[in-house]
């Protein structure tokens, strides 16, 4: 059965999913979710995230379920706008209440509703601006009036002139009649009106987190979440949390001043007014989605001061830390900042409404405001009816959900930090008050495992451990939204000892699989269907012995990176060693679950020194993809699927200096030879014309001591439609009498390797073209009536001609003389000389396929030699190896492409782009489509001048 297509947010699911986090729940109560397994049973999830804060009193609180039914039962009015709203005002008394009893000494505050936590930072935003202008306005009606006050002084002799300008700008004289009076009221107002559009000016803190939507995101530092969106909202001003000289000073330099005309003992006087830029700072008591930090009480007190001089609102975002989480309804009330403004939002909806309000100090309140902003769904009677209840259930008992909060806290706290002290080196800190909780893992960003370094180096650390708490531990953590390596723990008030202990069970593990670096405990979950015993269940030991230095070395001349995949199983082993003990089919099976995340870390740069003097250090950045996948992408015409991730990886290696990019085992198949690639200032290559001119070689000078004249004998390509195979087939045309290229039979194979018979006929008339001594295929063509009319025109071997003369050789010909064109592995058997090219992992040719005394050149599976053992038992075959070059001066092949390679040799591709990079070139030996003869021979001339030998092994 084929998955639904997925209408909401296919991405993000698709990711979750990579982490097996893609979990349909479908029951919940306290701290437990519930999903149900194949069989139906329900399987119970302890979720420490709850509701990312909105789950104070956990899922489905009875009390608030009963009370929700009842409302619903008996009618009670969701929608009932410009009505009265008595609850409404009860929940704002139940606030004040509250207020007034945390922070002693504060005024009433308004409430104002509002439906989410950034809709309440905007609606308190806007607020915010609405009273900057209105105080704009009665500033300028004040300035206004006392200009008019001055006048009439002066006129009616009561007042003397300025004779003081110099808060003007610009030299303005003193006036000395009443029409350069006149005209310096003209002056001053001028000035003033073009300071009053000073655009508003507001503060968050760095770090902060106050919401996604356009305005709120403004004050959200992570630029991860705002760059995109900047343009869209006001200009906000981040300052260092708990530094309050800088936002002292920040504040400074953003005074603007404007000039009153007031009349001071007897005398008309310039005066500086302060213009109300600053339009408000928005906090957060503790950053939640920043890392769990809180502010201090100097600092509350600090920046209390600084407003107050300025009167700039203070906005107090407890929309996460309010509501009793921190053992106090306000986390302020634990450093004593009294908020112009606080915002509350999350668990005010008692886990089962959304809702937010913004409660307002009466005397920075603008009742206009009321006439100016609404939302349909804000103070509906519902939400406000379970905020009331919400508020109530918390406030029962004297506040007994407070204290419990922060009890539970302190335990988990405490469990935590027995955890940090077990593990300095994997837990750099736990921190947190209350139910608001941070463990701040080790940068895992140089980790000795792959699996785990990627991870972190993608910045998705949590994720991962986070799946594995999941997934093996049923306990569900989440992220916080700007330290990667944070879990973020916030569960309810009703979590017990017992889960307090799963969590440390589960926390214990994670710590233990970071120490010793074991990612089996991290993938297994991730590797294929459940149920199946682990291959083992304890952590073992994969740290390095023992730190390798590398020494400085000079740098190289040239930096070149080949794009790879594992290509088999075993070269995802050799990758992260600890993977070891999984199977091939869990291992593909983890592959296949990393579709979206394919990449894994480059290998350690590996050094190739070329005779000439010149060096290039290779880095292999590999893919976790597998050929089947590559397969599957080719068939459902979606290579561009994988185009994606070659795209990041040629960018990636780019950014690291690379100039030259090999595409390694047939990439360039699923990218039409990296041409579908748009990454400027980057040679690439996909390697193709060193391996076939590389086979060649070999193969002609085997053949010419076996056979004698090529002329007349057979070749054969299996695989002939590939890359490889049509370049054999084009430039093996030029000595051998006939071709037969061999497909697959798979879709698309019958096109590939009609082009690849094109090539043929082309690349045989541009050498009839060019003139000279020919062999082969162009040899007989050549006496061919229309390529010898062409040749009488003078026509240019460059044109194209391939279909031309495949037309002509049906025409004239009952039986193509020169190439055949078959699935029929049989076919091979009438060659003298056999290629297998092909990308399969297994043989395709066995004893039966090959005729007496041929020889097999075997490029098959990326240069792996997959027929090597299917022809053993035949010593009349020449076998030869194929697209492997050897290079003397460098014995240890490089990792991650080292599939099957011996001392002292490395695959062609490979080599091509080395010798690209050591030579200096820009010219893809591919580009402009097939390889030519003339151009193979120009890269195995220059692979040879930087030391890589074509064998004849
Ligand atoms: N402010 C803070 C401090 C928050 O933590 C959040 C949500 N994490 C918001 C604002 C935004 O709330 P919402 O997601 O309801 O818009």
């Amino acid at each position: 059965m084929n998955a639904p297509i997925r209408y909401a947010e296919a991405l993000l699911t698709g990711m979750l999913g990579t982490f097996g986090l893609d979990i349909e729940y479908v029951r919940a109560e306290k701290n437990t979710l519930y999903y149900l397994d194949e069989d139906g049973a329900e399987v119970p999830v302890l979720d420490l995230i709850g509701g990312w804060g909105s789950l104070m009193l956990g899922h489905n609180h009875p009390e608030i379920v009963s009370y929700a039914k009842e409302l619903l039962d008996t009618g009670w009015p969701t929608h009932s706008q410009h009505s009265s709203h008595p609850v409404a005002d009860q929940v704002g008394a139940a606030l004040n209440q509250i207020i007034g009893r945390e922070l002693p000494g504060a005024e009433p505050y308004t409430i104002t509703f509002a439906n989410s936590g950034a809709e309440g930072i905007e609606t308190a935003v806007k607020h915010c601006e609405f009273d900057r202008v209105l105080r704009l306005k009665t500033l300028f009606e004040e300035i206004e009036w006392n200009a008019d006050v001055a006048l009439k002084a002066v006129l009616g002799g009561s007042a003397a002139l300025p004779d003081d300008t110099s808060l003007l700008p610009g030299e303005v004289p003193a006036p000395t009649t009443i029409e350069e009076f006149g005209a310096l009221l003209g002056a001053v107002a001028e000035h003033n009106i073009a300071r009053a559009g000073t655009s508003p000016v507001f503060f968050a803190l760095e770090r902060a987190f106050h919401g996604k939507l356009v305005g709120s995101l403004q004050f959200t530092f992570n630029p991860i979440f705002r760059a995109a969106f900047a343009s869209l909202g006001p200009a906000v001003n981040f300052v260092p949390p708990n530094d309050a000289e800088a936002f002292e000073s920040a504040v400074a330099a953003h005074r603007v001043t404007v000039l009153d005309v007031q009349v001071v003992d007897g005398k008309v006087t310039l005066v500086e007014r302060d213009l109300p830029v600053i339009a408000g700072l928005i906090v957060e008591p503790i950053q939640g989605e920043g890392g769990i930090h809180a502010l201090t009480a100097e600092f509350a007190a600090r920046i209390r001061q600084i407003c107050d001089t300025v009167q700039c609102p203070i906005v107090v975002d407890e929309i996460q830390s309010g509501m009793g989480r921190t053992g106090k309804f306000l986390a302020s009330s634990h450093i004593g900042l009294l908020g112009d403004y606080f915002v509350l939002g999350k668990s005010l909806g008692g886990g089962i409404a959304k809702s937010s309000v913004i409660l307002i100090r009466q005397s920075r309140y603008r009742p206009e405001f009321e006439l100016v902003h609404s939302s349909t769904f804000a103070k509906d009677g519902f939400s406000t009816a379970i905020a009331r209840r919400t508020i109530e259930i918390l406030e029962a008992d004297d506040g007994a959900a407070y204290d419990r909060a922060a009890e539970r806290g302190e335990r988990i706290l405490g469990m935590l930090r027995e955890l940090a002290a077990e593990f300095p080196d994997v837990v750099v800190d736990v921190r947190g008050k209350g139910l608001l909780i941070g463990v701040e893992f080790a940068d895992q960003s140089q980790a000795s495992s792959p699996v785990i370094r990627e991870k972190a180096r993608a910045g998705l650390l949590v994720f991962q451990l986070g799946s594995y708490l999941e997934l093996a531990h049923h306990i569900r953590t989440g992220p916080t939204a700007s330290v990667p390596t944070m879990l973020r723990i916030e569960p309810s008030i009703h979590i017990s000892d017992q889960e307090i202990e799963q969590m440390r069970t589960g926390l214990t593990e994670v710590c233990r699989i970071l120490r010793h670096q074991d990612a089996l405990p991290l993938v297994y979950p991730l590797s294929g269907a459940g149920g199946q015993q682990a291959p083992r269940t304890e952590v073992e030991d994969f740290r390095p012995a023992a730190v390798e230095e590398a020494a400085p070395a000079e740098p190289a001349t040239a930096k070149v990176g080949l794009i790879s995949y594992p290509l088999t199983p075993d070269m995802l082993r050799e990758f992260d060693p600890s993977l070891a003990a999984l199977d091939d089919d869990r291992l593909l099976g983890y592959a296949r679950r990393s579709e979206l995340l394919k990449d894994l870390p480059a290998f350690a740069p590996v050094r190739y020194e070329s005779p000439q003097g010149t060096s290039a250090d290779l880095t292999v950045y590999p893919l976790l993809v597998t050929q089947q996948q590559l397969r599957e992408y080719q068939v459902a015409g979606q290579t561009f699927l994988i185009g994606i991730d070659l795209d990041r990886r040629v960018r990636a290696a780019r950014a690291d200096g690379c100039q030259t990019v090999g595409l390694g085992f047939g990439l360039g198949s699923v990218s039409d030879h990296g041409r579908a690639l748009r990454v400027p200032g980057i040679t690439l290559t996909t390697g193709s014309a060193l391996a076939a001119g590389s086979a060649l070689a070999a193969v002609e000078s085997a053949a010419t001591e076996r056979f004698g004249d090529l002329g007349e004998l057979t070749m054969a390509v299996v695989g002939g439609g590939g890359q490889i195979g049509s370049a054999l087939a084009a430039l093996g045309a030029g000595q051998f009498g006939k071709i037969v290229l061999v497909g697959s039979g798979r879709p698309g194979s019958a096109e590939r390797l009609r082009a690849a018979e094109l090539g043929i006929y082309q690349e045989a008339w541009s050498r009839i073209a060019a003139g000279g001594e020919l062999g082969g295929i162009p040899a007989a063509l050549a006496a061919e009536p229309l390529v010898a009319g062409w040749l009488a025109e003078g026509r240019s071997g460059d044109e194209p001609s391939g279909a031309a003369i495949a037309a002509h050789l049906a025409d004239a010909h009952d039986v193509n003389p020169f190439v055949v064109t078959t699935d029929d592995l049989l076919s091979v058997g009438n060659a003298q000389v056999v290629f297998s090219a092909h990308s399969s992992a297994v043989p395709v040719l066995d004893e039966k396929h090959l005729a007496d005394g041929s020889i097999l050149c075997d490029l098959s599976f990326f240069g792996t030699g997959a027929e090597a053992n299917a022809i053993s038992a035949r010593d009349d075959i020449r076998y030869v190896r194929g697209g492997i070059v050897s290079v003397s001066n460098h014995p240890t092949p490089p990792r991650g492409v080292s599939a099957s390679l011996g001392a002292g040799e490395l695959l062609a591709g490979v080599a091509e782009a080395i010798t690209l990079a050591l030579s200096g070139s820009s010219a893809r030996p591919t580009d402009g489509g097939a390889s030519t003869r003339a151009r193979v021979d120009a890269i195995v001339g220059l692979a040879r001048e930087h030391g890589f030998e074509t064998t004849t092994t």
